[in-house]
């Protein structure tokens, strides 16, 4: 095998230990197993030419974007394994303006295509907050702190082109903001994890840029109060654009890790987005009036544009800030999403079954769609405290209704708990996955248990 890629591929094959130990990790999964080598694509006639080599000689191929991954999503389960990375593929190709559309290769960040947008008034707003790729947030259906207002990667993604696992390059949707013809396969290769096709390019809807925000950080005596008026604060109908909650471990961390002086108390950092400074003032005035229902302690507006980026690179950095705060653990991260009325139920249970376990961590998320995240830190020889954890939490997020998982998506990990979620549904998508993948070459093992 060895030989056959070095002649396909040249430079653009590595077989270094460094780099093949690298391609054999993610971000959050507590095991790491090198490949067996990495193609480095600059074109989708190498993504091509790779995927026939595979059906010819028999290897898998794992998609790689940039690796932010949680759920063991690019982990090797069979061998030999090569991890097509993409991250070479990184070129914007069109920005229309006009169409509020961009296309790009899938190894663009956003952080790098949102930069680009930026003179014209435009931006792409899903963001997870690692730097990941398009491509990569493709493949998970990623979503974040602007879900709630705009959606994640399928509301925000016209079309796409893929190679498939016969080596077919095929295109799936058109770039118009509607369409009823067919079935929709551009939303099936959407959180497909790199299991049914390859993305070599993505067909993007852009938004313009919010002519008047208003940011808000609303501290609270109990998570559970904070989760309570982010219910509140959702019914009430309002231009609701991040909804985020943090507890008071996450600013604990945060504080130290970017030298904030954030009360370190259960919070709500919200943003609306309005389209003229009245509405914004009577919209930001309602908001604080209806918070006050819920006792907070302290409700504080950032003041301009720095300030207010600030405090989102903050909550970016939740999740590092708590890795600085607890070093020299292992972290699980969970995620799990249930409908709005269910939240703070869910939010406290999380909190309870955390103490119940003796586990330290913080608990955080996008509210505002249900969806949060707990991260717990625990010593190397605690770790199957923290699975117990995730398996409990996951368990009771079925139980209300809700979603193994919001956005982080199955990889490994969560394979187990599908048939809870899906029942029946997980044997038509064992036989999607044989129709478009009858060898099994694309990312084999994940998602489906
Ligand atoms: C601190 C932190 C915070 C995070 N917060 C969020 C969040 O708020 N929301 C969220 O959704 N996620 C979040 N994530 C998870 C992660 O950032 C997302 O899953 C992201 O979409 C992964 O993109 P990537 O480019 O790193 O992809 P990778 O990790 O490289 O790959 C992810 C999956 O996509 C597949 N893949 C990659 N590129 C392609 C392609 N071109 N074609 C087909 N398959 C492909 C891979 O095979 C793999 O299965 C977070 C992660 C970290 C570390």
């Amino acid at each position: 095998m060895r030989e056959r890629l070095r002649e396909a591929f040249g430079e653009r094959v590595s077989f270094s230990p460094s780099v093949l130990l690298a391609h054999g990790r993610d971000e959050g999964y507590p095991e790491v197993r090198p490949v067996d080598a990495v193609v480095f694509a600059e074109s989708a006639a190498d993504v091509e030419q790779l995927i026939r080599l595979a059906n010819e000689l028999g290897f898998a191929v794992i998609p790689f974007g940039a690796g932010t991954s949680i759920e063991g999503h690019l982990i090797p389960v069979q061998r030999p394994t090569v991890s097509l990375d993409l991250s070479r593929m990184n070129r914007i190709l069109e920005v229309r303006p006009e169409d509020f559309l961009a296309v790009v290769e899938p190894g663009v960040t956003r952080e790098e295509l949102n930069r680009r947008l930026r003179p014209q008034g435009l931006f792409f707003p899903v963001d997870p907050g690692a730097n990941a790729t398009l491509g990569g947030m493709a493949a998970t259906n990623a979503s974040g702190t602007t879900t709630v207002r705009y959606g994640g990667m399928r509301t925000n993604m016209l079309a796409l082109e893929a190679v498939m696992a016969s080596g077919e390059r095929v295109r799936f949707g058109r770039p118009v903001r509607k369409t009823s013809a067919g079935y929709d396969l551009k939303d099936l290769l959407i959180g497909s994890e790199g299991t049914l096709g390859v993305i070599t390019r993505l067909y993007l809807k852009l938004h313009p840029l919010p002519a008047h925000v208003h940011t808000l950080r609303i501290f609270f005596r109990t998570v559970q109060d904070a989760a309570d008026a982010a219910t509140a604060l959702m019914g009430a109908g309002l231009p609701v654009a991040r909804l985020e909650l943090l507890d008071e471990n996450a600013l604990v961390a945060v504080n130290r890790y970017v030298n904030k002086d954030y009360p370190e108390r259960p919070a709500l950092f919200v943003e609306f987005h309005s389209s003229t400074p009245e509405a914004l003032e009577a919209e930001s005035a309602m908001a604080r009036e209806l918070l006050s229902e819920f006792a907070p302690l302290a409700v504080d507006a950032a003041r301009g544009e720095a300030e207010r980026r600030e405090q989102w690179e903050a909550r970016h950095q939740a999740y590092w800030a708590l890795v600085h705060l607890f070093p020299n653990r292992k972290y699980a991260i969970t995620d799990t999403a249930v409908p709005l009325s269910r939240l703070p139920e869910m939010v406290g249970h999380a909190q309870a079954l955390m103490k119940e376990l003796g586990l330290v961590g913080s608990i955080l998320g996008h509210v505002g769609d249900g969806n949060f995240h707990t991260i717990v830190a625990v010593a190397e020889a605690d770790y199957e405290k923290a699975e117990a954890y995730v398996e409990r939490l996951v368990e009771r997020a079925l139980l209300l209704d809700g979603t193994i998982s919001g956005e982080h998506g199955v990889g490994l990990r969560k394979r187990k708990y599908l048939a809870a979620e899906h029942g029946p549904a997980v044997d038509w998508m064992r036989r999607l996955k044989e129709v478009f993948d009858p060898k099994g070459i694309l990312n084999p093992g994940k998602i489906l248990p």
